[in-house]
């Protein structure tokens, strides 16, 4: 039995893993449990199916409703995001799967890795604000980092049996996102409906929002150039509106290694949990005579700046990545509530890039230090731009 902690397990991740757990019930059971709180209902469904030895919420009122709903056995119920911490490094687990979204995740996924678990890794903002201090920790403590992204995932299965010395390159692909075929001076009206509309994923709000913008293959360029310890210029992007192809590794020799497959977490979420072992599942497989032909493009840099600003952080470093991550969560958090429109996500990230990021991060504390300044600041650049305050 693999006992498994969730980071997030109300999300889109969270909820794909926990059927995986279902599916497999002789091979995965559930240690612990976490979430933001918004959904207690759904948190109290999920305690008794699984029966976790621990929660740990971000809201400290959602636990005392939960404690209320729930009655005995109960999980130990841990609150804030000590409780987080305190969840991912305490509670017995063999693998932990980071699944919260954005910054949040950072220290407990942190504390996991101290504390010698296996990471699933899906949060890839914690990568890009400490990849470098984290993939250090895991080193340290010989803890491996399983990629869960679907393109991560399929570069570490395209990497399985062959050298790392004879990588030239490896190649994300994308679907290029509800944009894709939209005349630049549309873009700046588009509406949170429009962007909500992927072509190929269901998601959590705000990574498909980063599709849209394409600041997803951005932070995805900086996950993958830490997970597989890769020169920022070995890592390109190649948009393939199928989403067939989920990534790609270039050879030495000219030969390139793909992993294709149908559209389904579940895929890479169970790689994850069961690697270096695969399972059987009923999930929908390919059939290219029905797929039809397969396309690749240039992304347009020109159309989506996000990918450019996400390039430029990571040959800056120091704390540029931190500053690009937190002003695009305040900036989609700004758009998703109507603020600001659609172009504005890359303008007010590039200004925050602009104004600072040289620093150097020498430790998590120095990284959090970083995003809960950029935060601010992009707060007031918001207000600024929207009138009245930003919650
Ligand atoms: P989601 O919005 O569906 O779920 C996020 C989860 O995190 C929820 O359980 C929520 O309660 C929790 N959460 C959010 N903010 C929190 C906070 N401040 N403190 C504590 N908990 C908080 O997101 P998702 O789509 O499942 O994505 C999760 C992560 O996985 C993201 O980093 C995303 O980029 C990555 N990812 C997702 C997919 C996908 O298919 N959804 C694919 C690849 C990578
Ligand atoms: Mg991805």
């Amino acid at each position: 039995m693999k006992r498994l902690t969730l980071l997030g397990a109300t999300g889109s991740i969270g909820l794909r893993t926990l059927e995986l757990v279902s599916s497999f019930s002789e091979e995965f059971q559930v240690a612990g449990l976490a979430a933001r709180g918004s959904n207690v209902e759904l948190i109290a469904d999920l305690c008794r199916k699984y029966s976790p030895r621990a929660v740990a919420l971000l809201d400290t009122g959602a636990v005392d409703r939960l404690r209320r709903v729930l009655t005995a056995p109960r999980p130990e119920l841990l609150a804030g995001p000590d409780g987080l911490v305190a969840l991912a490094r305490d509670v017995e687990a063999d693998i932990v799967v980071s699944a919260l979204v954005g910054a949040a995740g950072l220290l407990p996924t942190m504390a996991a890795i101290l504390a010698g678990r296996t990471v699933a890794l899906a949060n890839k903002e914690t990568l890009v604000m400490a990849g470098s201090l984290m993939t250090a920790v895991a080193r340290r403590r010989g803890v491996a980092l399983l990629p869960v992204d679907s393109e991560h995932s399929a570069i570490f299965q395209c990497l399985v049996g062959h050298n790392r010395g004879d990588v030239h390159r490896i190649l994300l692909t994308g679907s290029g996102g509800p944009f894709r075929e939209t005349p630049k001076a549309r873009l700046a009206t588009a509406t949170v409906e429009d962007a909500l509309r992927h072509p190929t994923w269901k998601m959590g709000a705000k990574i498909t929002i980063d599709s849209a913008t394409l600041m997803n293959k951005g932070l995805e360029i900086i996950e993958a150039r830490w997970l597989f310890d890769l020169a920022p210029d070995q890592v390109s992007v190649v948009i393939h509106p199928q989403s067939i192809v989920h990534s790609m590794v270039e050879y030495i020799d000219g030969s390139v290694i793909a992993q294709l497959g149908v559209a389904d977490m579940g895929v890479p979420i169970l790689y994850a949990l069961t690697y270096p072992e695969r399972r059987p599942t009923p999930a929908a497989r390919l059939d290219l005579r029905r797929v039809g032909p397969l396309t690749f493009f240039e992304p347009d840099t020109d159309k989506f700046p996000c990918l450019r600003l996400a390039r430029t952080a990571l040959e800056r470093g120091r704390a540029a990545p931190v500053v690009l991550n937190a002003a695009n969560e305040i900036a989609v958090a700004a758009f998703l509530e109507r603020r600001i429109g659609f172009t504005a996500i890359a303008e007010l990230i590039e200004q925050a890039l602009a104004e600072s990021g040289t620093g150097e991060v020498a430790s998590v504390e120095a990284c959090v230090a970083v995003d809960v300044e950029t935060r601010r600041r992009v707060r007031e650049l918001v207000d600024a731009r929207a009138g009245g305050r930003m919650a």
